[in-house]
């Protein structure tokens, strides 16, 4: 592709529709889907399997029934109904990864039906959606309504149904693992017949980092309900994006392309924004877009053509006559919906509502579930919620720096640090005591810095380290005093120059004085005394 236009210039002439759809292995299984057959990754090849899983002739299949019970936590947890009388269908296709010739799903009724999320999009990613400048905060356009940090975009999701999944390939002899230039494949069983449940969205979705946040955001559901480990390295949660163009102001969709298996966040969003300008410049130029299924190289940079789409009916769905139809009662839907732990939203409404944090802080705090389990366990070492105190209130917001900003970018740097382990060096009373240190000026926040980092390197109290490398910082009034006085007298031409008007020449200083005292002045208290002294 030659000169790629920028998405910004693409989406003013283009609206973007943009489609997911989600599979989750359900890893926290103890068992496969139809078999009793051992769930477990990285297991010797083959060594999970049955007859069942392999495809036997008069083998017989029965359902997981704590592998239902999940879906359903699923479809409760993003607002669908759940669909009392379902079944299983048998989708034909000829493959060796999976042994059966057919994989088990459902049909035109899944179990979870027409639910929705909502979609906080704030910060640089809001700026992707076109025209968003035009509303007010609290104005409502399309399914997106405006709010302080960006806006909420409502999601429609169409269904939610139960598969199964295949066994794995692997080609042998060909570059990278693939099939092309293979002398041999190997074929391994354990994963065939792990229970797999694959969300669909409407497409309700305009920008690639609202594809993105919707990922992130039934990921940490997901995380909250136990219902699988969502690892997208691993493969346990993988996401296809389908995606077109219509000119801006017509209604009708364009032909759309998919692009399969995309295995982070990153990679979501960069391939679907790839894949808009791609097929904006194909249009622009005259030419059509085939319904094809592409592959977004990351390497690369560029989405490459897999196959060109094959329809429903090659696979020639009908109903599974091994499996009874489905009908859950009233109660039992309650008992499982009485299991629902809280969500992230709840959880993000609850911090703002005991601990006064901001809409936006209560957000990024729960994005990462071991992270806002961090600073609830933070809260409670240190006291009871209660919004009201001035002082909770203060801590709860320091934490939430803390936990936004450094441990997560910790987190992202270090993939040995690991906040949910017993042996983890920052504990939430080193925390709690680490924000107590700087909040009450006895360090700075960048000496702060500086003892956080000391803290997981060396495995000792806040204190501690603070003590042993002399860091505490001066906030003796007297002491800044005279160090203030002094500099003041040694640069009276300076003091001249600021009374004549030069105000900026007060960072001067400040900035001698924080010399005079090793950098471990207060500067609050230095800016104050200064400013006092230069003006009398
Ligand atoms: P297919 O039959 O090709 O699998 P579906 O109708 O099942 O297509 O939709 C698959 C996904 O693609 C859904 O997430 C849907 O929202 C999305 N989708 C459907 N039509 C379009 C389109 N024209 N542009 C973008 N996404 C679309
Ligand atoms: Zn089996
Ligand atoms: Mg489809």
């Amino acid at each position: 592709m030659s000169s790629v236009k920028k998405l910004e210039e693409v989406l003013k002439d283009w609206e973007a529709v943009i489609g997911l759809e989600i599979h989750t292995e359900l890893t926290t299984l103890n068992t496969k889907m139809f078999c009793g057959c051992k769930l477990e990754f990285g297991a010797q090849p083959n060594t999970h399997v049955c007859p069942v899983c392999l495809g036997l002739p008069g083998a017989l299949p029965v359902p997981n029934k704590a592998a239902i019970e999940s879906i359903v936590l699923a479809g409760l947890a993003t607002n669908c109904d759940i669909e009392k009388h379902s079944m299983f269908y048998r989708k034909n296709y000829m493959y060796p990864d999976m042994a059966k010739n057919f994989q088990t799903t459902q049909g035109p009724v899944a179990f979870c039906m027409r639910g929705y999320l909502d979609l906080d999009v704030d910060g640089a990613g809001a700026k992707e959606r076109y025209g968003l400048e035009d509303l007010a905060e609290g104005q409502t356009q399309d399914n997106i309504t405006r709010t302080k940090d960006g806006y909420v975009a409502h999601v429609g999701i169409t269904r939610i149904h139960m598969e199964e999944d295949a066994g794995k390939m692997i080609h042998v002899g060909g570059g990278e693992g693939r099939i092309a230039g293979a002398t041999h494949s190997l074929v391994d069983y354990n994963r065939a017949g792990t229970p797999l449940i694959e969300l669909v969205t409407e497409p309700d979705l305009r920008t690639p980092e609202e594809a993105r946040l919707f990922m992130q955001k039934l990921r940490q559901i997901f995380l909250a309900l136990g219902i699988s480990d969502c690892s997208m390295e691993e493969g346990s949660m993988r996401c296809d994006g389908n995606v077109s163009l219509r000119r801006r102001g017509t209604t009708q969709f364009g032909t759309k392309t998919e692009l399969k298996n995309m295995n982070s966040f990153k990679n979501l969003h960069d391939g679907l924004l790839y894949e808009i300008c791609r097929q904006a410049e194909v249009l622009e130029e005259g030419g059509i877009i085939y319904q094809e299924t592409r592959h977004w190289d990351p390497s690369a940079k560029r989405t490459i053509v897999m196959r060109v789409k094959e329809t429903a009916d090659d696979y020639r769905l009908f109903p599974e006559p091994d499996l009874a139809p489905y009908d859950l009662t009233d109660e039992w839907i309650d008992s499982v919906r009485a299991k629902l732990p809280e969500l992230p939203d709840q959880k993000a409404a609850r911090f703002q509502r005991d601990f006064g944090l901001s809409a936006y802080d209560a957000r990024h705090l729960v994005a990462e579930p071991a992270v806002a389990a961090f600073f609830q366990e933070c809260m409670d070492v240190s006291k009871g919620p209660d919004a009201q105190d001035d002082s909770t209130r203060k801590l709860a917001k320091a934490l939430a720096n803390l936990c936004i900003n450094d441990i997560t970018a910790r987190a992202n740097a270090d993939a040995a640090f690991d906040l949910a382990s017993p042996e983890c060096p920052l504990t939430p009373a080193r925390a709690v005591e680490l924000v107590g240190l700087i909040s009450s000026d006895a360090i700075s926040s960048k000496q702060g810095k500086e003892v956080f980092a000391a803290v997981i390197e060396l495995d000792r109290d806040p204190g501690t380290i603070v003590e042993e490398r002399g860091m505490k910082q001066v906030s003796d009034t007297g002491a800044i005093e005279a160090v203030v006085d002094q500099v003041i007298a040694e640069n009276q031409d300076a003091v001249a120059r600021y009374k004549d008007g030069n105000v900026k020449l007060i960072g001067f200083f400040v900035g001698n004085c924080m010399k005079a005292l090793k950098g471990q002045g207060n500067p609050k208290l230095i800016n104050q005394i200064v400013a006092e002294k230069l003006n009398q």
